[in-house]
């Protein structure tokens, strides 16, 4: 599961530079979220620390150092993340409080003789007193320990981070070969589903997720009721209502991409969707044209970026879908 196959590129560039002494012991990994990132920098980390790696330079999982990381009891593994408040929620940055106390335990020896490994994620959420805290560490990091920087949005971190570390980025997968992947890994769901899927997930696991919570249903539902008020067999009361639940900011994100699929149809843009979906798609753009939706793209815009305002938003969404009317 952790040889995910997007990983592959970067995985060589990895090995590449690790086997020719070319691995900087600050390293950068970054990658659009839903890809795993995660996922790829547990691989690192463990290669880094396993004692006999496999031909393909993965941890063997069966040395006392990979049964260590697995039980989560190496005593040269330091993770640094978001800590928790007293209510359980997390911070929203890493506090240099954390960057010190690390920091200083990276100068003293390995326990178990070989290499340290230091996780920073999500290293875009460092505050400024702890990014200047670590370029030190990054500067000169103490023998044999390894710094993996985790980041999905790298264009936060300052300058004098990026310049300090080797960067790894997970690539973009090309759309065939997500899309050949994805029918592999959901093979039972709907072509109708996939294509959703394809064209709304930010990467491949999110693909996959959004096949499993239904997305494409939910963006279906949405649209069918759109498309019955801007043709006036429908009125837009309870609209709003039906939003709310299960999960707001999800529905307003997929809503937002239904809109934009109709916006570009009615430009003329193939908007990939087949079934219900495509058909559906195909009447929204014809009831109210370019002009229309883009209006209704921004009204959506401005709802989305309230969202953390206390606001009754089932109003503003009935308000907003009122405007769908074609008589207008
Ligand atoms: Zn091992």
């Amino acid at each position: 599961m952790n040889a995910l196959p997007w990983f592959a590129p970067a995985w060589a560039q990895f090995q590449n530079r690790l086997r020719r002494g070319q691995l900087a012991h600050a390293l950068l990994l970054v990658a659009e979220p839903g890809n795993a990132l995660s996922m790829f920098a547990e691989r690192v980390a463990s290669a880094l620390q396993c004692r006999s790696p496999d031909a393909n330079g993965d941890a063997c999982g069966q040395c006392a150092d990979c049964r260590q990381r697995q039980q989560g009891v190496h005593p040269d593994v330091e993770k640094i993340g978001l800590e928790l408040n007293s209510k359980g929620d997390p911070s929203t940055q890493i506090k240099v409080d954390q960057i010190r106390a690390l920091s200083a335990k990276l100068t003293l020896t390995a326990q178990r003789g070989g290499r340290k490994v230091a996780l920073i994620e999500p290293a875009d959420l460092l505050n400024t007193e702890a990014a200047n805290a670590l370029l030190k560490t990054l500067e000169e990091p103490p023998l044999e320990t390894y710094l993996l920087l985790i980041s999905e949005a790298p264009g936060r971190l300052p300058a004098t981070i990026l310049s300090r570390c080797q960067r790894i980025a997970l690539g973009r997968w090309a759309p065939s070969a997500l899309a050949e992947w994805l029918a592999q890994e959901r093979a039972s769901a709907g072509a109708e589903s996939r294509a959703f899927a394809l064209s709304v997930a930010r990467g491949p696991l999110e693909a996959r997720d959004a096949i499993d919570a239904a997305w494409s249903g939910i963006a279906l539902e949405q649209l069918v009721v759109l498309k019955n008020i801007a043709s006036g067999a429908a009125g837009a009361a309870g609209f709003g209502a039906s939003q709310l639940k299960p999960d707001l900011p999800r529905a307003l994100r997929i809503l937002d991409h239904g809109l934009a699929l109709a916006l570009g149809a009615s430009l003329g843009v193939a908007h990939g969707q087949v079934g219900e979906m495509g058909r559906t798609l195909d009447e929204i753009a014809r009831l109210l044209g370019p002009q229309r939706l883009r209006l209704l793209s921004q009204g959506l815009q401005r709802i989305i970026s309230g969202l953390k305002a206390p606001l009754k938003h089932d109003l503003l969404l009935d308000a907003w879908a009122t405007d769908w009317t074609a008589a207008k």
